[in-house]
């Protein structure tokens, strides 16, 4: 068998499956997330969750042609709604995980760690530094800032996945007025039809002057040192809030020009991504994202795993 990361995950084994790839093709073709950088363009049938194919479908403007494999099971990897982590049955299982987080958060439950021969797991926080607190210490916090700051508030998060989760713990901490900003605005539609979830947000392009009057817009994190949103500060006075697990150290906040961060991540942090490690329990883990070197170093270290990182291009043989 042999797994090479160049776009996405190729792993070669008796058929070929590409995990995550914009262009290449397999024999069987995995998505695990609707995310952009995960997302398949051709128009071939994919391995992903009834969600995930909705989700991309929607964000693409075309049918994502949704298939199933007898060799491949899914499993919810906590990251986004539908996303998938996947198990690929054959001589020697692998696991690969996509984007994943253990952790329960807001509305979306954590993934639960299955067995598997061989490992592929990402390790976006895969260095020590990158320890979060209690998801419960994290959402009250959140919730607290929102409730007891008098101003109004820009929330900046990815417009899928991470600004509906700031939005339901604003819906909960208060009834003040909640704005969505366009591209929010969009996601929400598309998770409200395909996932029965609700949001209070109305679009901020009709409802501006709200901000005036102590409004809540949640706007994507890309927007957050733009023109329009210095104005709106200038104006309104409000105070910007930027959530990442990247708020971990404090150069997200000044790169991203936030008043306040907080760790609201959709990935594992460390001790989380040592703990999926362990449970899977595989044979050979492969690293990928983030802190790969380091992360694979630390599992070989400390805790005794044939790790290694999966670097671009860089094919590996695994010999059993
Ligand atoms: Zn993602």
């Amino acid at each position: 068998m042999k797994i090479t990361e160049k776009d996405g995950i190729h792993i070669q084994g008796e058929e070929k499956v590409v995990a995550d790839s914009r262009n290449s093709q397999g024999d069987i073709n995995l998505v695990s997330h609707a995310h952009f950088d995960h997302m398949h363009l051709s128009d071939s049938e994919v391995v992903c969750s009834e969600l995930t194919a909705k989700l991309a479908g929607a964000r693409a403007g075309k049918e994502v042609k949704r298939t199933e494999h007898d060799r491949v099971e899914l499993y919810n990897s906590g990251h986004i709604l539908g996303s998938s982590a996947a198990k690929i049955k054959g001589e020697k299982s692998v696991l690969y995980t996509g984007d994943v987080s253990l952790r329960d958060r807001v509305y979306l439950d954590g993934f639960n760690p299955v067995s598997a021969d061989i490992l592929v797991v990402e390790s976006t926080y895969g260095i020590p530094a990158y320890r979060f607190p209690e998801q419960r210490v994290i959402e009250n916090r959140i919730k607290d800032f929102i409730q007891n700051e008098g101003s109004p508030l820009i929330l900046f998060g990815y417009s899928l996945g991470k600004a509906q989760k700031i939005q339901k713990l604003a819906e909960q901490a208060t009834e003040r007025p909640i704005l969505a900003h366009g591209s929010v605005k969009n996601m929400n539609d598309v998770v409200e039809e395909s996932a029965e979830k609700e949001f209070r947000a109305i679009p901020y392009g009709e409802n501006k002057e709200l901000m005036e009057d102590n409004g809540i817009l949640v706007a994507p994190s890309n927007t957050s040192q733009s023109d329009w949103v210095e104005k709106l500060v200038d104006k309104t006075g409000a105070v910007k809030a930027g959530f990442s697990g990247w708020a971990t150290t404090d150069s997200f906040k000044y790169r991203g020009g936030y008043d306040e961060t907080f760790q609201l991540s959709d990935h594992c942090d460390f001790d989380g991504l040592v703990k999926l490690v362990e449970e899977v329990d595989p044979e050979k883990v492969y690293v990928q994202h983030g802190f790969d070197e380091e992360f694979a170093s630390y599992l070989k270290r400390e805790k005794g795993f044939n790790a290694r990182a999966l670097k671009q291009n860089q094919s590996s043989l695994t010999d059993f």
